[in-house]
C-alpha cells in the first residue's frame, strides 16, 4: 500500500500573491519538515511558464539560507507547472490528468489555492469542481483570497455559486488577519483569564477602539485602491473578524464550529450603524487618485452590539491609509471605566491637573512588534503624597520571548488547511452579516450623502473621527508618557 499523497495547487501561479506570500510560504513550510510526505505542488495559469522561471520571480522573497540549497532543490523538484485558461473544460481536464500522473495517485489530497483576480473566480471554480475532483477517500480544499464580493448582493451571489459547487466544508475563505499571532491570542487572553473574562462587558468597559494604519503604497497597488476603498479592503473584513472574536461570547469548545457560531451570533447583533458614526477621508495630492473619486482611504466607523453584555458601548473601528503615517500598526484598545467614588481627586488638582484619574486601558498592538500592555494608575514612586502616576504593565513579545519565531499569518493558515482546522477562515454566514453590516455605509458613500473629508501629508488624523470617538465617551488625556529605552 502507498501512503496517501497530497497535491497543492497554486492556480494564477505567475501573479503577485504567489510570488510574494504562496511559494515562499510553502517553501518554509516544506523545509521546516511540517507538510506531508508524500507532496506535490502544481502551478497552474495562462502565461506559457517555465517552474524555474516562477521560482527565480520567488526566489527573493523566500530568504534561502546558505545551508538550506539542498532541501531547497528537493523542494523544487517536487514543483511543477502548467498552463491553461481559466474557462476551458479541456485545460482542467488536462490539469486533472497530469495530477493524477504526477502525484501516482487518483485518491490524492487536493488542496487549491486561486490566488486570482477576482473576476475569474466564479469559471475557475466551477471547472476545479466538475473536473479536478480527485477519487475517494481524497478530498478536496478550496482556498480563496478576498475579495469576496464588492458588496452584499455580489458577495451572496458568489457565495451561492460556491455552495453549488463545494460544501461549506471544503471551503477556505483566507481572512489573513486570523492567522496572526495576536490575533489567534484574543481567544486565550480572555477565556484564560480571570482578571479579564470578569470585566470584559458594559459595566467595566467604557469603549473599544480597533485601528489600523497603513502607508499608502506599501503594496504597489495604487488605482486598484480606488475601487475597492479602505472600507472593503480592511474594515469589512479584518477589522469586524477582530471585533467579533473581541465581543462574541465564550464558544462551547475551541472547534472551528463552535467558534464561528458565536462569532455569528454577536456579527448579528450589531446595530444598524448611523450615518452620523461614520467619518470618511481621502487622502489628497496622491498622483494615483481621481479628483472626483469618492472611494475612502481613511474610514471610521462607530458601531453598538445590541446585547446583554454590550449594549451602549461604541466599538470603533478606524483605519487608515497615508502617505504621512510613520506608524503602521494594527492594535485594540479596551479603554475601561472611570473608577467611582473620587478619593484621589483633590492631590490631582493639587498639581494643577484638572481631570479625574487616567482610565486604565489595555492595548494589544497586532503588528508591528507584537505586544499587551495594561495602562495603570501607580504611586508616583518615591513620593510622599498620593501623587499619581501612568504607567503600564508591559508584555512586549520580543523582550518576553526572545528567540521565538512567530510564523507568519499564511504559514499558519496554509497548515491549517492541511490538518482541515476550520478556526481561522470564515465562513459564508460570518461574511455575510459582516456585508450586511457594511453594506449600507457603502451604498450611502456611493449616492454622495457622506461628505468625504480632504487630509494631507503631515495630518496625525483626521480631527473629526477623533471628536467623534470622544463624543462617544472614549478620553484621550494626553499624558501618558512611554519611556522606551
Ligand atoms: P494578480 O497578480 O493580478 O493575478 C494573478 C494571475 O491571474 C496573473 O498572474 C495572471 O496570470 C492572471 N490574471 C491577471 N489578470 C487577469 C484577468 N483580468 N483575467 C484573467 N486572469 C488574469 O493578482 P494577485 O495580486 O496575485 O492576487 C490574487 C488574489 O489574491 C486577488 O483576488 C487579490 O485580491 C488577492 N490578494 C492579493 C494580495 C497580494 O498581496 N497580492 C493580498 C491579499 C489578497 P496569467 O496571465 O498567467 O493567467
Ligand atoms: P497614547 O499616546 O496615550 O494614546 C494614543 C491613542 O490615542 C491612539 O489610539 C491615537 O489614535 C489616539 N489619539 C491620538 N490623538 C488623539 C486625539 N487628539 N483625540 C483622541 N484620540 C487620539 O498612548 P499609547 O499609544 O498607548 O502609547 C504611546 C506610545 O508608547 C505608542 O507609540 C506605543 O506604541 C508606545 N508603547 C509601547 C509599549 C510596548 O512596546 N510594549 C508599551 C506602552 C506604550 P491613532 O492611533 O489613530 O493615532
Amino acid at each position: 500500500i502507498t501512503s496517501q499523497s497530497y497535491v497543492f495547487f497554486i492556480i494564477g501561479a505567475s501573479g503577485d500573491l504567489a510570488k510574494r506570500k504562496i511559494y515562499p510560504t510553502l517553501w518554509w513550510l516544506y523545509r521546516d519538515g511540517v507538510l506531508p510526505k508524500n507532496i506535490s505542488f502544481i502551478g497552474y495559469s495562462r502565461s506559457q511558464l517555465t517552474i524555474e522561471q516562477i521560482f527565480e520571480n520567488s526566489h527573493k522573497y523566500m530568504k534561502i539560507q546558505e545551508d538550506e540549497h539542498d532541501i531547497y532543490e528537493k523542494f523544487l523538484k517536487l514543483n511543477s507547472y502548467i498552463s491553461g485558461s481559466y474557462d476551458k473544460s479541456e485545460d482542467f481536464e488536462n490539469l486533472n490528468s497530469k495530477a493524477n500522473k504526477i502525484s501516482h495517485q487518483v485518491n490524492a489530497h487536493r488542496l487549491f489555492y486561486l490566488a486570482l483576480p477576482p473576476n475569474v473566480y466564479e469559471s475557475v471554480s466551477e471547472l476545479i469542481s466538475k473536473h479536478c475532483r480527485p477519487a475517494s477517500p481524497g478530498w478536496l480544499r478550496l482556498i480563496i483570497e478576498k475579495p469576496f464580493g464588492k458588496d452584499l448582493e455580489s458577495s451572496n451571489k458568489f457565495s451561492q455559486h460556491l455552495n453549488k459547487l463545494y460544501t461549506e466544508e471544503e471551503i477556505y475563505r483566507i481572512d489573513h488577519y486570523l492567522g496572526k499571532e495576536m490575533v489567534q491570542n484574543i481567544l486565550v487572553l480572555r477565556f484564560s483569564n480571570r482578571i479579564f473574562s470578569r470585566v470584559w462587558n458594559r459595566d467595566s468597559i467604557a469603549g473599544v477602539q480597533i485601528i489600523f494604519k497603513e502607508k499608502i503604497g506599501t503594496h504597489g497597488h495604487g488605482s486598484y485602491f480606488d475601487e475597492v476603498g479602505i472600507i472593503r479592503d480592511v474594515i469589512q473584513n479584518h477589522l469586524m473578524q477582530i471585533l467579533s472574536i473581541l465581543a462574541m461570547e465564550k464558544p462551547r469548545s475551541t472547534t472551528g464550529e463552535d467558534i464561528r457560531d458565536e462569532k455569528v451570533k454577536v456579527l448579528r447583533c450589531i446595530a444598524p450603524i448611523k450615518l452620523e458614526n461614520v467619518i470618511v477621508g481621502q487622502y489628497i495630492d496622491d498622483k494615483n487618485v481621481p479628483k472626483d473619486s469618492t472611494t475612502p482611504t481613511y474610514a471610521q466607523i462607530i458601531l453598538f452590539i445590541k446585547n446583554e453584555r454590550w449594549d451602549g458601548v461604541p466599538f470603533i473601528l478606524r483605519a487608515v491609509r497615508s502617505k504621512a503615517l510613520n506608524e503602521r500598526k494594527a492594535e485594540i484598545r479596551i479603554q475601561f471605566r472611570d473608577v467611582p467614588g473620587r478619593m484621589f481627586d483633590e492631590e490631582l488638582s493639587e498639581n494643577n491637573v484638572e481631570r479625574t484619574l487616567a482610565r486604565d486601558e489595555l492595548v494589544i498592538r497586532i503588528q508591528p512588534d507584537e505586544a499587551i500592555y495594561l495602562k495603570i494608575n501607580t504611586k508616583r514612586p518615591g513620593e510622599m503624597n498620593f501623587s499619581i502616576e501612568e504607567t503600564e504593565l508591559d508584555l512586549t513579545y520580543n523582550e518576553r520571548y526572545q528567540g521565538v519565531k512567530l510564523p507568519n499569518a499564511y504559514e499558519r493558515l496554509i497548515l491549517d488547511v492541511f490538518m482541515g482546522s476550520k478556526i481561522n477562515f470564515v465562513r459564508s454566514d460570518e461574511l455575510q452579516e459582516a456585508w450586511r453590516i457594511i453594506d449600507p455605509i457603502l451604498a450611502e458613500i456611493e449616492k454622495k450623502k457622506l461628505q468625504i473629508i480632504p487630509y494631507k501629508f503631515g495630518a496625525i488624523g483626521i480631527r473629526e473621527a477623533f471628536d467623534a470617538a470622544v463624543k462617544q465617551g472614549f478620553i484621550y488625556t494626553r499624558t501618558y508618557v512611554w519611556e522606551d529605552d
